[in-house]
């Protein structure tokens, strides 16, 4: 068995404990119908000023109520968004961790009970090292999924619940199964949405173009920073638009933006090649992001929270 977490902290149900003693019901309406809500944070540690700084909590912790008020879940009173950061902080310190590393916070139902159920809730807070995730490649060769991505009329991808992924499941299986590293989905007017973590761009003629928000897409974080950081940095002009299928392969550039994946870039899709390497702009984008969130850029201070 992976037992990744064996020896650490966990913050569970408002009290730090260490991971093993920290037990679900197996009948709990999460566990059986998956039905939950979670967030992933990312928190980067400043070596010069020996400071470790979480990027944009606040957006996530948002999105994280938004996602249990969508599902219905009833949150106990107590539970506000600074509730959580201490949450987060009291875990960190628990488990001593100064280095980049990633805060893992769920909403569960924590109970017997039917799919159906509003409650009672229960959360819980890990936090672990982690690096960036395609250290070694270049970047990825993609396929358009033959899966078409969840809608807002059936199962909404607003929404960041574990249930959403069997979406993603689908799509990024097929895609390593033919020999991919990951896929495109395309929503349910043909259009494309994203990928199975993470939100696209496209570069085309100098200009920055990624799929509105009402192209079933998991909307924030990474995504908004990208396009104030090409506004407010390089001034290029950014379209949040429906994008073809066809379109991508003529890109210019592209690349998949999340908290997990940060920026990487897409080299092929469908075997039409994009580029070999890592293209101009996303490479002048990836660098100003991590400068930003590795503290060395005064004016974006306010999207890092010192823990
Ligand atoms: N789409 C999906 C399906 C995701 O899982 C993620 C990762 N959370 C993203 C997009 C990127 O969102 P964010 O930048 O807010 O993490």
């Amino acid at each position: 068995m992976n037992n990744k977490y064996k020896d650490d902290f966990i913050w569970f149900k408002g009290t730090i404990m260490p991971y093993g003693e920290a037990q679900i019901n197996i009948m709990n309406t999460s566990a059986q119908y998956g039905i939950n809500v979670f967030e992933g944070i990312r928190c980067y540690y400043d070596e010069k000023n020996q400071q470790l700084f979480a990027f944009k909590p606040y957006e996530h912790l948002e999105r994280l109520l938004s996602s249990a008020k969508l599902l219905r879940l009833e949150l106990k009173p107590h539970i506000t968004i600074d509730y959580l950061i201490k949450g987060i902080q009291d875990v960190i310190n628990a488990n001593n961790l100064r280095e980049d590393l990633y805060v893992k916070i769920g909403v569960f139902i924590d109970d017997e009970g039917s799919w159906s159920a509003f409650g009672p809730t229960g959360i819980y807070i890990l936090a672990f090292p982690k690096g960036r995730v395609f250290p070694d490649k270049k970047g990825l060769n993609c396929c358009i999924s033959s899966w078409q991505r969840i809608s807002d009329s059936a199962v909404s991808p607003r929404i960041k619940s574990g249930a959403n992924y069997i979406n993603s499941r689908y799509g990024y299986l097929e895609a390593q199964m033919n020999g991919y590293d990951s896929t495109i989905f395309l929503n349910n007017n043909g259009k494309v949405s994203e990928g199975p973590g993470a939100c696209i761009f496209m570069v085309r003629k100098g200009k920055l173009i990624t799929p509105s928000i009402t192209s079933s897409i998991l909307e924030r974080i990474t995504r908004q920073s990208i396009i104030e950081i090409a506004q407010n940095e390089l001034n290029i002009q950014v379209e949040e638009r429906d994008v073809d299928r066809t379109e991508l392969y003529i890109a210019d550039e592209l690349f998949f933006v999340g908290t997990s994946i940060e920026i990487v870039p897409i080299l092929s899709v469908d075997q039409h090649v994009i580029d070999d390497n890592i293209g101009r702009l996303t490479s002048q984008l990836r660098g100003l992001f991590y400068n930003i969130v590795m503290n060395k850029k005064e004016k974006y201070n306010n999207w890092l929270t010192k823990l």
